[in-house]
């Protein structure tokens, strides 16, 4: 096993960390009800979010982490070591032949994520699982994951599917 390749797996911490950078820093201006940005917003008559339901919001993030995003990486990171799997290799990255299929990658992880959107439209996925997500009509940061953990776990399909499929490299995720 090579250690450093392995060592690489752990960075994908790192990215869905600095991927929250966003949430985190609008939720601050909406906690701490900054008017200084109201300049920005589409709709500047937006209220601040409720600071309870930024509370609960927040609960649900944590929970979603704790139970499905970390075990999800940790048993992918698991699995990839115990087996030997290396998808993303270190030693033959080619930016030429990355390009194509990081576009493709971007279009159909997109189009996957926006049927399973629609489906849950429907009216039995709505009632069951999507229904909570919908349930502040005026939203915030936080509310991107206040989600059923039945639902987020069949999200994370159309993110992981087409990268594992066409073997997207680290770099390009
Ligand atoms: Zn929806």
């Amino acid at each position: 096993m090579d250690l450093y390749c392995s060592y690489k797996y752990w960075l994908i911490i790192l990215f869905v960390l600095i991927s929250e950078t966003t949430t985190i820093f609008f939720s601050i201006i909406d906690y701490l009800q900054i008017e200084y940005f109201r300049k920005y917003l589409i709709n500047p008559k937006k209220q601040f979010p409720n600071k309870n339901d930024m509370k609960l919001c927040m609960k649900v993030n944590i929970k979603t982490y704790k139970k499905i995003i970390f075990p999800a990486f940790f048993i992918g990171i698991f699995i990839c070591n115990t087996l030997d799997i290396d998808p993303f290799k270190c030693d033959d990255y080619n930016i030429n032949r990355s390009i194509p299929k990081t576009i493709i990658h971007i279009l159909s992880s997109d189009y996957l994520f926006y049927i399973l959107h629609r489906i849950m439209h429907l009216s039995y996925f709505y009632k069951k699982y999507h229904k909570q997500h919908h349930e502040y009509k005026t939203t915030f940061a936080l509310v991107n994951h206040y989600i059923d953990l039945n639902e987020l776990i069949a999200f994370l399909f159309p993110i992981v599917l087409p990268a594992v499929l066409l073997n997207v490299h680290i770099y390009d995720l």
